[in-house]
């Protein structure tokens, strides 16, 4: 594993970055192994330290928030409580202590909290005023938890809920997505926006059907929101341990994504937790740190990439920081590393995806597929037995079970020390096997002689005897690039599909599976290969194409940018993760829907940016010089991706019922080839 430096392609986005060592200085008094402690951004910023990350960012100092910044969230009662935090002794702080959910009082915990606060906001203004790109404040105390009237769980004030108001306050935004992915379930700001449709909360979190923290009825998946917020409430509960990538990446593909192009979200908040990443005692789930870097990649389609970072929870110290890092580097613009093991999500995670999938159809087109039924009646049914099933025995927490006194330590589950130690090696294992070498350079270009085109966007390099094609995905498996730009005048037999990836996987010991993209009517090239993986997009029906494992013909009749994006999603990506290619190439040549402009550079680019995340960010894009593509097309589609930039959706993306349905057939008919789709079961009767 190599440490980065500073490459001056890749200095493109600017990030900012906060982190005070202001915010260190609190800590539980009566108990010196309380989980949350100053490590937990201490070791993360020296983490971005050690990878050269903090000088690749804009620096961005923090600042202490305002009564009227507190006061957007909460009452007035709690803001003076937490002004008296100085002033109170060891038994006065101990008392207040017992008076909270899972809190322990400091007399420096005010300042920190104001600061962590103040610091959300500072982030949010400078990207609002887009002095940067995107940005990470690493922070504590966290926020997800703080009530309006009610510190709660760590988190004194609500650092993501107060950003949200702000925004729509100061900036007079309307759709506001905020994405919780710490492993406990963000109450503070569910109730704060429950019934406003202007922020759509999407918490993925461990619940055990109620018994795991904040033991709380309302985290459940048919909590969607009220009045005119009723559908933008959403969340996923996790009724069993060791979840990781396959079923958080599934939670993306199937729901959270398609929704997001369905909403059109203006500003991206993240209150990423890493108490869901392997290690970690709380949670008790498996997110690898750099499937944390993926799940940003997928949210970059939108806003331009204005992702504003809010850091959450996370207790193991090792996994925390790594998460960190990779999610740094990822917003700088460095490809993705590679995830391995993508399997098919767990059979208690598919039944959630299905339950909330009914509840949320009503409010969701992108949702709606064949088979709809009455959902009222069905959802009735469904939630009588599931009551009867699960929730009869539990214990939620209410206003009434509330105790007299909260326990201040040793409520919280360790791991024994024997199995730190194994976690602690499994980190160590995975950190060291995750590649995140950089080439000197990013993009290359390649094109035919004929071809009358100057690009000054990329390095042109030598073109090699066999193809333009060839040399360029050559250049990036000898990893002096990362990606390629290809023009080529037609697809003959000298260039043919198979046969340019097939030498490459003979020559090279590093490439031993490509995957490539077929965006074409005409595909008469195509043969079955080993270690190949052919995914065809097309807009005419060709009997002679049947999908097998190696072969996956997608056609759709009036092909648009929805349904091509919507067919990444929900189809393409499971595979593609699962296949785990070496090198991605796309081909994209005599395409009725691109000629007739129903897909655009669009849809391409969005499709583009799912695809450079694979592979080490391996992706080679090959376009057919004809009239049909022009070159300016070419360059919308290819150069924001390449270079690693954000994109944005000008309206929202939501496919026709037609093609909904068609996605769905598609995907009932795949269901045998590929494993990945067990999620897609009938729903509930
Ligand atoms: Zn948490």
């Amino acid at each position: 594993m190599s440490s980065l430096h500073q490459k001056e392609e890749y200095k493109k986005k600017r990030t900012g970055l906060i982190y005070d060592p202001l915010m260190l200085d609190y800590h539980c008094l009566w108990d010196p192994i309380y989980p949350e402690n100053p490590d937990r951004i201490k070791k993360p910023y020296e983490r971005c330290q050690f990878y050269g990350l903090v000088e690749q960012c804009v620096n961005i100092p923090g600042r202490l928030s305002t009564d009227e910044e507190v006061l957007k969230c909460h009452t007035e009662r709690v803001n003076k409580l937490m002004r008296e935090m100085p002033n109170m002794s060891y038994d006065e702080l101990m008392h207040v202590s017992t008076q909270y959910d899972s809190m322990y009082f400091h007399q420096n915990c005010d300042k920190a909290a104001r600061f962590a606060l103040g610091s959300s906001i500072q982030l949010l203004e400078n990207l609002m005023d887009d002095k940067i790109d995107n940005g990470f404040a690493i922070i504590r105390p966290p926020g997800h938890h703080a009530m309006h009237d009610e510190p709660n769980g760590y988190c004194y004030f609500n650092n993501a809920a107060v950003v949200a108001r702000t925004a729509i306050e100061k900036y007079n935004l309307n759709r506001i997505l905020i994405i919780d992915w710490d492993v406990h379930h963000g109450q503070g700001v569910q109730y704060q926006f429950y019934d406003d449709p202007r922020v759509l909360y999407f918490s993925l979190h461990r619940y055990d059907y109620g018994n795991f923290w904040p033991n709380l009825r309302q985290s459940d998946f048919d909590y969607i929101g009220e009045k005119d917020g009723k559908g933008f409430n959403i969340n996923i509960p996790l009724n069993k341990t060791g979840f990781g990538n396959s079923e958080y990446f599934a939670s993306f593909f199937n729901i959270l994504l398609p929704i997001a192009y369905e909403y059109n979200p203006e500003l991206i908040i993240i209150s990423c937790g890493y108490d869901s990443a392997i290690g970690c005692f709380e949670g008790r789930m498996n997110v690898t740190p750099a499937g944390y870097a993926h799940l940003l990649n997928a949210l970059s389609c939108f806003t331009n990439g204005k992702l504003c970072v809010l850091l959450e929870g996370g207790y193991c110290i090792k996994s925390l920081s790594e998460g960190v890092a990779l999610s740094v580097r990822a917003l700088l613009g460095y490809p993705c590393p590679r995830v391995e093991d993508f399997k098919r999500p767990e059979p208690e995670f598919v039944v959630t995806l299905n339950n909330l999938i009914s509840v949320l159809r009503p409010y969701w087109k992108c949702l709606q597929s064949l088979n709809d039924i009455d959902d009222s009646i069905i959802l009735e049914k469904y939630l009588e037995d599931w009551n009867l099933k699960y929730r009869k025995d539990i214990k939620f927490y209410t206003d009434q079970t509330k105790p007299e006194q909260f326990e201040l330590t040793g409520f919280y589950p360790l791991y024994s020390e024997e199995e730190n130690m194994q976690w602690d090696k499994k980190i160590d294992e995975l950190i060291e096997s995750t590649d995140l070498f950089v080439p000197e350079k990013r993009t290359c270009f390649q094109l035919e002689d004929e071809i009358q085109y100057t690009c000054s966007f990329f390095t042109r390099i030598e073109n090699s005897e066999i193809s333009p094609i060839f040399s360029v995905g050559e250049q990036l498996v000898k990893r002096n690039f990362t990606n390629g730009l290809v023009l080529v005048k037609n697809f003959d037999n000298r260039l043919n599909r198979v046969e340019i990836p097939r030498i490459l996987t003979e020559k090279y010991e590093r490439v031993k599976k490509v995957m490539n993209v077929v965006l074409s009517d005409d595909v008469s090239d195509l043969i079955r290969s080993e270690n190949i993986l052919n995914i065809v997009i097309g807009s005419k029906h060709n009997k002679k194409q049947q999908s097998d494992s190696s072969n996956l013909f997608l056609i759709f009749e009036d092909l648009d940018d929805a349904t091509l994006v919507t067919a990444f999603l929900r189809i393409i990506l499971p595979i593609a993760y699962q296949f785990n290619p070496d090198l991605v190439l796309t081909y994209t040549s005599d395409f009725e829907a691109l000629q007739n402009n129903k897909v655009t550079s669009l849809g391409m680019s969005h499709i583009f940016k799912y695809l450079s995340a694979l592979a080490e960010g391996n992706l080679v894009l090959v376009f057919q010089d004809k009239v049909s593509i022009l070159y300016q097309k070419v360059i919308e589609m290819s150069i924001p991706v390449l270079n690693g930039h954000g994109l944005s959706i000008p309206y929202p993306l939501i496919p026709d019922q037609n093609q909904r349905n068609r996605i769905k057939l598609w995907i009932d008919h795949l269901k045998s080839i590929w494993n990945c789709f067990q999620f897609n079961e009938k729903l509930p009767k």
